[in-house]
């Protein structure tokens, strides 16, 4: 969508990685593509095709692995496993047998061959509806992208080098791409395709450059040279702005550096309400980078740990070995804080390529969280085993997803014991009383929250889900979005009730879904009960400022008033009345 004025272009797109950027636009093709040579073989040339082949793979795993040690040096460990990944797919024997049909069927030269290999299977990923296969199709071209470079000796330079202070704006961004950039001054990135899962878009948070992506058509509206203003706040990037609008972003962006300053004052001071009750802010993780943001924000611990990202980079199942390692990483950065770790939570939105779920008509309904760990016992076992391992040394605690009542939890509590036993046997140390905790995601659950109580040390709820199985709506539907609604007000009486059923059961309970994260809502989730909240790394030192701003009498008071309340509409009302006057404040900024 374009939106002409009179004097400048704006045009939209979806924030991937937030922020403000301005600079000059470097308009690339960084995913360009290599001319491929074609020309006819004899079928008697094939065997030497393939050995030309197989000498370019050898030299991609070369890069590949110089490129995981420069971002595992520069970025992290996990991110880097992004690049162990696109070696399986380098190495998967499909690509090669692709190749070596293609040279054989078609009667063509080895480039010719992985060109349509790569094609042909990155055309399956794309239709897959999940976007975590489909934005794989990305890791695939660069792979192939990499064997053509090699393969015709392309002299075109593998890193980019852009000007300092650049915006690239560019159609594809390749992972290796992105990973290159680490060093260099990017200000902002702006992409016509990219995904939010996509591995160049995870990489771009980590590094913090603003990202916007699906921005249609941005290479051919924007020029290099232009002044761009990238605002990664509101998704839309202005192309040779007014005067009027750089006046108004110089504004905003001294409004966000002041903030910003003065929320650093912050990292520091207590999360502690105006009178003095103290609420535990811990951070959501799923990668090495988060553990470090959590702990330079001081946060105060990990509520959750979402382990899917260890498996997610991943071809097979990491061993009891491999997630031990990652594990204790993750958990020394944050030492001696408690770093909650939550049994793999895969299923329905969130597939692992090597595991792929039998279809199901619903599958949000069907084997997933903790029920499919049930199912599969070996896969719980080894991630139970590394987990109960750590917990000699650092004080973790395990947490299962999807709890739908009592029989889940007493058979996820045997598989505990059972993985006690045998680390007991073989001599191995671990702490005897790890705290277990049981997510409340699912209306039963929380209707159950009174007995579970007696089976958990803690409980944290899922709202994510928990929204969407109460109000029956499908988080990752676009069409259901208008009934997915965390301020309904059947979700806020089910919050109060869980608060309050957990604290007379004298047990912890947390939230760590997207709601804890949202500083609007901190007062009226105070006032429901919670004690502790659990976000993002990058919503902690707002949520702090919030509860430093809030009185639990004055909360208490707001949640009755919601309580009574019966539609959204009148909610939103309420809150936004509450709001009304106040101003972007911290209390460094008096
Ligand atoms: C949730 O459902 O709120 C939650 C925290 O789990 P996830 O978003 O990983 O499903
Ligand atoms: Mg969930």
């Amino acid at each position: 969508m374009i939106e002409h004025t009179k004097t400048s272009a704006m045009i939209f797109g979806e924030v991937a990685s937030s922020g403000l950027a301005r600079g000059p636009a470097v308009v690339c093709d960084c995913a360009e593509e290599v001319t491929v040579p074609r020309r006819t073989i004899e079928a008697s040339e094939v065997p030497q095709e393939m050995k030309r082949f197989d000498a370019a793979s050898f030299a991609a795993e070369q890069d590949l692995l110089k490129l995981q040690q420069q971002v595992q040096r520069g970025i992290g460990r996990q991110e880097a496993g992004i690049f162990e990944a696109q070696r399986f797919l380098l190495h998967d024997p499909l690509l090669r047998e692709e190749v070596s049909s293609f040279c054989l069927a078609e009667k063509i030269n080895v480039e010719a061959a992985v060109d349509m290999a790569v094609k042909k299977l990155t055309s399956v990923f794309v239709q897959v509806e999940d976007p975590y296969f489909r934005e794989r199709a990305a890791d695939l071209r660069d792979v192939g992208k990499r064997l053509l470079d090699i393969l015709t000796k392309s002299q075109l330079p593998a890193i980019p080098i852009f000007p300092d202070g650049s915006v690239i704006v560019t159609g594809e961004l390749l992972p290796s791409v992105m990973a290159q950039l680490d060093g260099q001054t990017i200000r902002g990135l702006v992409i016509e395709k990219g995904g939010q899962t996509a591995h160049a878009t995870i990489l771009a948070r980590a590094l913090g450059i603003p990202l916007l992506i699906h921005v249609p058509d941005a290479t051919k509206t924007i020029r290099t040279g232009d002044h761009l203003i990238v605002d990664g706040l509101a998704g839309r990037v202005f192309i040779n702005p007014t005067p009027t609008i750089r006046r108004e972003y110089d504004r905003l962006e001294a409004d966000l550096q002041a903030h910003q300053t003065a929320l650093k004052g912050l990292i520091d001071l207590p999360a502690v309400t105006r009178d003095g009750v103290a609420i535990k802010l811990c951070a959501n993780i799923g990668k090495s980078a988060d553990a470090v943001v959590a702990a330079t924000l001081n946060a105060d611990g990990v509520g959750l740990y979402r382990t899917e990202f260890v498996f997610l980079v991943q071809d097979h199942f990491p061993s009891e070995e491999e997630q031990y390692q990652i594990y204790r990483t993750t958990a020394d950065r944050l030492k001696p804080r408690e770093v909650v770790i939550r049994a793999l939570d895969i299923g329905s939105d969130k597939q692992l390529p090597y595991f792929p779920s039998p279809p199901e008509a619903n599958p949000s309904l069907g084997c997933r969280g903790t029920r499919l760990l049930l199912a599969h016992p070996e896969i719980l076992r080894a991630q139970l085993r590394a987990i109960l391992r750590l917990s000699a040394t650092h004080p973790v605690a395990i947490l299962f997803p999807m709890i739908g009542g009592v029989e889940d939890l007493l058979a996820a509590k045997a598989e505990i014991e059972a993985a006690k036993a045998s680390l007991a046997v073989e001599g191995q140390a671990f702490n005897p009383n790890v705290p277990v905790g049981a997510m409340i995601e699912t209306p039963a659950a929380a209707i159950m929250t009174g007995r579970l109580a007696q089976e958990v040390d803690f409980f944290s709820i899922g709202t994510n889900d928990l929204v969407q199985y109460l109000l029956t709506a499908d988080r990752t539907s676009s069409e259901a979005a208008g009934y997915y609604e965390p301020l309904h007000p059947a979700v806020l009486q089910m919050l109060g009730w869980v608060a309050t059923t957990a604290r007379t059961k004298n047990k912890n309970v947390s939230i760590c879904g997207e709601i804890a994260g949202n500083p609007a809502l901190t007062q009226l989730l105070l006032g429901l009960g919670f004690r502790s909240l659990s976000v993002n790394p990058g919503e902690i030192l707002e949520v702090k400022n919030a509860i430093r701003a809030t009185s639990i009498s004055q909360a208490e008071h707001l949640a009755k008033q919601i309580l009574e309340l019966g539609t959204i509409q009148e909610i939103k009302d309420c809150l936004r009345a509450l709001s009304a006057g106040k101003e972007l404040r911290t209390e460094a900024q008096p």
